[in-house]
């Protein structure tokens, strides 16, 4: 390979997110020829046996590393997290209504768009406290006759994380859970007996924009509202294994080999132990400090996305002026919350976070 070895800036975007330079370098090498092909994998027609044996790959390598059981089904869609929000509907809400707790803007955004589709009611909502909590299951108000209960298992944007998904049945109810795990799939394993239908976009943790993985449980298939559209019943997608129509051919690949280079760092459970100790150096720093502070209740916070505010808000330009120039990128908060915001998803390595940590220490140090 002649690309140089890099330093790459630390990325700390909210997605599109960073890849792991790994995977970038070896997407160069095969750019203009995949395995001695002659082609890029965007010139492969998707029917061609060089794209699915890539594909194929793909999808038994994400089975193994979220160790999604037998009687679920793996598809790559397209239209990201917020397609989702109605897909979602049209494929399961039977003509019922469905439950959605909101913990953030992400699950707000889902309970409004399901809307359009089915009687969506909310079943909790942690608005009056801005999104710094999670609310107790045992407080969720649930139909009996609800069709899906919807949560976001991390929010991106407010940076709380469920730290176990909810046991639906131990609340009585029958109904399958729908989780967008959009900002932290692929970053802690996942207790699929609880799940009937997980979905996210790529662009955070596993790869570029264009792809959105969905894992939904057998028995969910084949229900979709007359009005569904074809390419997005989750039936016709499962009977032609993500084909019915062009699927997302490159974001795919590089998915691909995101999930090649998970497995060789030791798969989901290696990530999480790797998550949890970013995590708590950038949240330990913070809660120590008397110049930055973390809003979010500390058994709730993401270790994803870390939202995180000077107390003093007129040294946030200069904050982030200084960021950049040590190589610190994409820290500004999301607009509707303001301040800052580090994503440190897998990607992400411990020197990352280490840097980041002593440029926090530097920049108050200054102010002082
Ligand atoms: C980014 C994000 C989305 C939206 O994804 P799009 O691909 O932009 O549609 C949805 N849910 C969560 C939790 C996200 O982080």
């Amino acid at each position: 390979m002649t690309v140089p070895a890099s330093t790459r800036p630390y990325n700390f975007s909210a997605g599109p997110a960073a890849i792991p330079e790994e995977v970038l370098r070896l997407a160069a090498a095969e750019m203009l020829d995949w395995h001695g092909s002659g082609m890029s994998v965007m010139e492969m027609s998707h029917r061609g046996k060089e794209f699915i044996s890539i594909y194929e790959q793909a999808e038994a390598d994400l089975r193994e590393l979220l160790a999604v059981p037998a009687h679920f089904r793996i598809l790559f869609m397209q239209g990201g997290g917020l397609a989702e929000n109605a897909i979602v509907p049209l494929n399961l809400s039977r003509g019922a209504g469905a439950d959605f707790v909101v913990t953030g803007s992400w699950s707000q955004k889902s309970f409004k768009e399901a809307q359009k589709y089915c009687p969506a009611r909310i079943a909790a909502s942690t608005q009056a406290d801005g999104h710094t909590t999670l609310p107790d299951p045992a407080s969720w108000r649930l139909e009996r006759q609800t069709a899906y209960v919807h949560i976001c298992s991390n929010e991106t944007i407010h940076g709380v994380e469920f730290q176990a998904l909810p046991d639906l049945k131990t609340l009585g109810c029958d109904a399958p859970l729908v989780i967008d795990f959009s900002s932290h799939v692929a970053s802690r394993p996942v207790d699929w007996s609880r799940v009937g239908l997980a979905f996210g976009g790529a662009q955070k943790n596993l790869g570029p924009a264009g792809v959105t993985l969905v894992v939904v449980r057998e028995d969910l298939l084949g229900h979709a509202l007359p009005a569904c559209p074809s390419a997005f019943d989750y039936q016709t997608v499962a009977d032609n294994r993500s084909m019915y129509n062009t699927p997302p051919t490159w974001a795919i690949y590089i998915a691909g080999l995101t999930f090649q280079w998970l497995k060789k760092q030791g798969g989901t459970l290696a990530m999480e132990q790797r998550n949890i100790a970013k995590a708590r150096l950038l949240y330990d720093f913070i809660d120590q400090s008397q110049f930055y502070v973390n809003k979010v209740v500390p058994s709730c916070r993401s270790r994803m996305n870390v939202p995180f505010f000077l107390r003093d808000e007129s040294r946030s330009e200069a904050f982030l002026a200084g960021a950049n120039e040590r190589g610190l990128l994409q820290l500004k908060g999301h607009k509707s919350v303001g301040g800052m915001r580090a994503s440190i998803y897998n990607a992400m390595p411990l020197a990352g976070v280490q840097a980041l940590v002593s440029y926090l220490a530097e920049f108050e140090k200054f102010q002082s």
